[in-house]
């Protein structure tokens, strides 16, 4: 990259790494590019793709070791912008869920009021088909503008995704940046979507330890079962591993409650998985990302 030294401020060693889990770590590179022209002449010039990982709030990824080796990618604010028209929204993937749930009330636009509470980023919604309360990002995103790791731009149409729960058929293949989203929105009467964000916002308070160190659910539901269920189910409510524990407010939730390390976290994961399976025979599949 030397012969590019337009890029050179864009580029931190050593940089520690916020996560919600609040874990010691820091990526040997992290690249924070200005704007899609960096990010391309990025792509294009550096040649060990499989080095490249890219993050966006880190609301749903532990970091298992304390420096990430390679080079991390994450968005900065010039990818969030937000503009709309009446049956269609545009958002950069840096913006976070929620204020683009904050755009929509002020707007009175419906349809994203589940994001108000889901703290992570457009792109990472994207990636992980974020929902909650009976909606989920497929249901209303329609096409995303991505670069891929060769730096190519395309525009994928929401067909293209294969969406499943908490996930799709494009992110899996962890080989594209997604930039900029469109989803379809609906004008409402004055007042609505607020009021939709604030009943959900209450629900949410009184069910998840929202303030905690944590990466929301941890396991994701088993065909016609609920995680929670069977982690509550085979006595898990509170189980702990050094300072890593299952919360007692919502089972699938794990929490850092002071100085927990990855492989704590890891390890309780582990007991879990271990004593739902021995319980009901099922497997628990992680919807959290270990990095
Ligand atoms: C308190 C709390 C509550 C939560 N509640 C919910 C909930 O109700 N529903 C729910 O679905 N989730 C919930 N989550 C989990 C999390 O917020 C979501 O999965 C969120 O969508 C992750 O977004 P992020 O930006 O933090 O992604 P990260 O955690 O940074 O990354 C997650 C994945 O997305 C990929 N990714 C991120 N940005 C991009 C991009 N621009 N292009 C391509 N790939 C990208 C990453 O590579 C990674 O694989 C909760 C988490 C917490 C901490």
């Amino acid at each position: 990259m030397q012969n590019f030294p337009e890029l050179a401020k864009s580029f931190r060693y050593n940089a520690k790494i916020k996560n919600w889990f609040d874990l010691d770590c820091r990526a040997e590179i992290l690249f924070r590019p200005k704007n899609i022209e960096e990010l391309s002449i990025f792509l294009k010039n550096y040649r060990n793709k499989n080095e490249i990982k890219i993050i966006g709030a880190t609301s749903n990824i532990i970091f298992k070791d304390n420096v990430i080796k390679g080079v991390i990618i994450k968005l900065p604010k010039y990818f969030s912008d937000i503009s709309h028209n009446d049956s269609e929204l545009s958002v950069g993937c840096s913006a976070l869920c929620q204020n683009l749930a904050l755009y929509c009330a002020i707007n009175n636009l419906g349809n994203l009021e589940f994001y108000s509470g889901i703290p992570g980023s457009i792109g990472g919604a994207i990636a992980m088909n974020a929902g909650c309360y009976g909606s989920e990002t497929a249901n209303f995103l329609q096409e995303v503008t991505a670069i891929s790791y060769q730096g190519n731009i395309e525009i994928i149409p929401n067909s293209d995704f294969n969406f499943k729960y908490r996930s799709n058929a494009i992110a899996k293949k962890a080989n594209k940046i997604f930039l900029m989203a469109k989803y379809k929105v609906a004008k409402c009467e004055e007042g609505v979507v607020e009021k939709k964000i604030r009943d959900l916002k209450d629900k949410r308070k009184q069910a998840q330890p929202i303030s905690a160190k944590t990466g929301g659910s941890t396991f994701k539901n088993p065909p016609k079962q609920k995680a929670w269920e069977l982690i509550d189910g085979a006595n898990c409510r509170g189980l702990s591993c050094g300072d890593a524990q299952i919360s007692t407010k919502h089972c699938n939730f794990l929490i850092n409650n002071s100085k927990a390390s990855a492989q704590d976290l890891l390890n309780l994961i582990k007991l879990v998985k271990k004593k739902v399976y021995s319980k009901y025979g099922i497997k628990l599949e992680e919807e959290i990302k270990i990095y």
